[in-house]
């Protein structure tokens, strides 16, 4: 039996007060505050001292709801009415259950259509690579999920059987129970608010009314999705309880890294290493784009660093009209694995440079200004 909600909670503390944390703590913090307490209170550390053993249960008790999402969710909304009652019931159910408990009177009392419930959502990561994402895609996936069963189709009884009125309460899903003052109205123990009863329980789903399946769906991904985007497949959750509608299936896309190009929003980047005769005379550079290739000019004396822009050559995104750039980054390659033939020309290269003084070295030169100017302050 359920105790009464307003006599148990009113003194209770809040359990964030509990832990010394914050209401917006992460997981990790309720984990450390939780741990800290743990220790210090552990009975094993304080064998004489009841005090310790009560605020030990009082820290475990917090940290079981808030380490719990949903059941942190339910605490934040409605405080310790809002998840005792999950205790025994099972997440948003129970809580369904525990405000049908308090207010069915106020709200002119639940019938076992309360007990309906849609499906659960259901979330698929979905890894493709950046082309797919660029071009759209549409590809198979397997998910499981609960659905309802085909041997009693959802009813949850033996074929040939049915289910009969469940005799505790008459088919209602709920039985009245006097409490003090309080009328209490509380989920049937015998059918847990179905209404029904089942006597010789489906061998499939062994009475629950689903099983657990896979199933492969077709999913097409627009073109243009990005990190993080959702694609919303309506009805394709799990299916819901006592009839109710089912869930949603949310596709969440995930992009592989790819090896040439990184992505931020519809832009592409990608590093260009261009040979420093290259950079130093000019010349010509293949890159590759998302089409395939593309050339670029690199004009004499372009330095590490300098960034080509080509419009129109990164991706179209979901809700933009215009594809966005590619921007390819400069990085002056030094020459590796030199011949001796190679090394005596860069020293050849090297001493009529500094004949001129640092005119081939424009960098070098303003660098070398700010560092003598830095030292002379
Ligand atoms: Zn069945
Ligand atoms: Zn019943």
């Amino acid at each position: 039996m359920r105790p009464n909600f307003q006599e148990n909670y009113m003194s209770k503390r809040d359990y964030y007060e509990v832990l010394g944390i914050n209401r917006d703590s992460s997981e990790d913090e309720i984990k450390k505050a939780y741990r800290r307490l743990a220790m210090k209170y552990h009975p094993d550390r304080n064998p004489d001292s009841p005090k310790a053993e009560e605020h030990f249960k009082e820290a475990k008790e917090a940290y079981e709801v808030l380490s719990d999402p949903r059941k942190r969710a339910a605490y934040d909304q409605h405080g310790h009415a809002g998840v005792d009652a999950s205790m025994g019931g099972g997440g948003a159910q129970g809580f369904a259950d525990a405000f049908g408990d308090i207010f069915g009177d106020l709200f002119g009392g639940r019938s076992a259509q309360a007990n309906v419930y849609r499906g659960a959502d259901l979330r698929y990561n979905l890894e493709i690579s950046l082309e797919q994402a660029a071009r759209g895609t549409e590809t198979k996936i397997r998910i499981p999920t609960m659905d309802a069963c085909g041997t009693c189709h959802g009813s949850g009884a033996k074929p040939g059987t049915s289910p009969t009125t469940c005799p505790t309460c008459n088919g209602h899903g709920q039985v009245r129970m006097q409490q003090g003052f309080f009328s209490i109205q509380q989920t049937c123990p015998k059918c847990h608010g179905s209404g029904k009863f089942i006597s010789s329980p489906c061998n499939t789903c062994g009475g629950s009314g689903r099983v657990k399946h896979h199933k492969t769906l077709s999913v097409k991904i627009p073109a243009g999705v990005d990190e993080g985007d959702r694609i919303r497949l309506s009805g394709e959750g799990e299916a819901g309880v006592n009839s109710g509608p089912p869930g949603d299936l949310y596709v969440v896309i995930h992009l592989t890294p790819h090896s040439v190009f990184q992505r931020d929003h519809n832009d592409l980047h990608c590093e260009m290493p261009v040979s420093f005769t290259t950079a130093a005379l000019g010349g010509e550079i293949e890159i590759p784009t998302l089409e395939g290739h593309a050339k670029i000019r690199i004009p004499a004396e372009t330095q590490s660093g300098k960034i080509f822009r080509l419009r129109g050559k990164g991706i179209k995104g979901v809700r933009s009209n215009n594809p966005g750039d590619l921007l390819c980054h400069v990085v002056v390659e030094t020459p590796v694995k030199l011949t001796p033939r190679q090394k005596e020309l860069l020293q050849e290269l090297e001493a009529i440079n500094q004949e001129d003084g640092s005119r081939h070295s424009p960098r070098a030169k303003s660098w070398m200004d700010k560092v003598r100017e830095f030292f002379a302050e």
